[in-house]
């Protein structure tokens, strides 16, 4: 009767909404052979970058030639800024063991955003207000700057920022030494004395920093607020810089790969309409579908699509899905962890006879899921091809290496590093990968490449 006709009814518009659920999340679905394209392209563009010729990985040489041998000793400061938290770092090392004490400041979006200047000045009056704390006032501890954006080195001590990523953008820093940045706050603030030792990338602190433990830690990678990694390159292969012996560590400055356009196969609308809203549209495009800045905003532009199609909240407008970042990527990990939730409602829907696609939360989750799998395997393919390369240049069979890892997202969901992992094996089946993830990464290890850098001084002094 009426009833019947009622449930066909409502069964038709589930499966309609289930059809355009999965049209919509069916360029998120990557095939093995995506991937394995993936990471040969990442392959080419890598040994283009080192060649100095035009690629979209910058491969950026560090001066990072040696891992700490655990002879180190010492106090040293640390700062790290471009992750979550902007941090100063009091890093005491002993034989074998590290201990650290850190404090969190805040670097709010006027100063991230504001003039240069005013960004380092704070910055200073940061460490001054440590030291006052840690009662290190008036002492000149040697410093490592961990600095999470592309430099192009000439030195261990010097560095020029190329360009902002990840939402900061102050004025006359970009083509500037950053390093010499910071002496002049230093020295504009008349307090303190500081001794600027080393510019360390992220990916090459949380190498290093694994690297203490594991001598096997050859790779350093981050899925936080951006996304980058670094590995040792053998030195003859570096045409930018001389020597033929040796290894020296490479920061890939992966984020920006595919900004060549190469990455245009796999990038959806939503992708597209993330990156045009951004503070730097046509940039960071592979970070713009891997990294914690930009995931729940991914998942923020299919919501509303989906609910323009009538297939979730009824079709109703919902004012606060129009608000930027108002989907925190940290949410993901949330909403993916929550199995139990979704069995209450599961099991409420069976019960009524209806099809589970009915739920909203259901396609939340299943939004949610297409996203991080997509990244998590975008970053594996990186992964593949890093290792792959590690294993070619030794011309090995088999190749035994551990990746240093670090960030909110690789840390805090819960199926991303399984499936990097997964990626990798599949990818990469002749290279046995262990990943490691580092406390304290960034920090820890400006310190170590500092106190590495403080050995081979003395060692030459003398
Ligand atoms: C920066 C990298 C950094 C990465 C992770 C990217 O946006 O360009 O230098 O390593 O974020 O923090
Ligand atoms: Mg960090």
């Amino acid at each position: 009767g009426q009833g019947v006709a009622m449930v066909t009814a409502v069964a038709a518009r589930l499966a309609a909404h289930r059809r355009l659920l999965e049209e919509t999340l069916a360029p998120f679905r990557l095939t093995h052979e995506q991937l394995v394209a993936v990471q040969r392209q990442m392959r080419e563009a890598m040994a283009k970058g080192l060649k100095g010729k035009p690629s979209s990985l910058r491969m950026l040489p560090t001066y990072v030639r040696a891992t700490p041998d655990g002879s180190e000793r010492g106090d040293f400061l640390a700062l790290d800024l471009g992750g979550t938290n902007f941090r100063v770092l009091l890093v005491h090392v002993a034989s074998g063991d590290v201990q650290i004490t850190n404090q969190i400041y805040s670097i709010p979006e006027y100063m991230a955003q504001g003039s240069g200047q005013q960004l380092f000045d704070h910055i200073v009056d940061c460490i001054v207000d440590f030291q006052q704390k840690q009662g290190l006032s008036g002492q000149s501890l040697p410093l490592g700057f961990t600095f999470s954006f592309p430099c192009r080195q000439l030195g261990l001590d010097k560095g020029i920022l190329m360009n902002w990523t990840k939402g900061f953008s102050a004025s006359d820093c970009e083509g500037q030494d950053v390093v010499f940045l910071l002496r002049e706050a230093i020295r504009r603030k008349k307090a303190v004395e500081l001794n600027v030792v080393a510019l360390v990338n992220d990916t090459v602190g949380t190498m290093m920093s694994c690297g203490y433990e594991n001598p096997h830690c050859e790779v350093g990678l981050i899925v936080g607020t951006g996304t980058n990694a670094c590995y040792m390159e053998e030195l003859r292969n570096v045409t930018s810089v001389p020597g033929d012996s040796g290894r020296m560590c490479i920061n890939m400055e992966w984020g920006a790969f595919g900004d060549d356009g190469s990455l245009g196969m796999l990038s959806t609308h939503f992708d597209a309409r993330v990156d045009q809203a951004s503070i730097n549209p046509g940039r960071q495009r592979f970070e713009k579908m891997i990294s914690g800045m930009y995931l729940g905003e991914i998942v923020r532009h299919i919501l509303l699509h989906l609910t323009s199609l009538g297939v979730l909240f009824r079709g109703q407008h919902i004012q606060c899905l129009q608000t930027r970042d108002i989907f925190k990527t940290k949410f993901l990990s949330e909403i993916e962890s929550d199995s139990l939730a979704l069995r209450q409602v599961r099991a409420i829907l069976e019960d009524l006879g209806l099809p589970l696609t009915s739920d909203d939360a259901l396609m939340v989750l299943e939004v949610c899921q297409a996203v991080s799998r997509r990244a998590a395997q975008l970053c594996g393919a990186g992964v593949a091809a890093v290792v792959e390369r590690i294993r070619e240049n030794r011309d090995l069979e088999k190749l035994t290496v551990s990746v240093g890892v670090d960030g909110t997202l690789y840390k805090l969901h819960p199926h991303f590093s399984s499936l990097v992992a997964e990626t990798v094996r599949e990818l990469a089946p002749r290279c046995v990968v262990t990943f490691l993830q580092s406390k304290d990464g960034s920090g820890k290890g400006a310190a170590l490449v500092t106190a590495v850098a403080c050995r081979l001084a003395q060692m030459t002094r003398v």
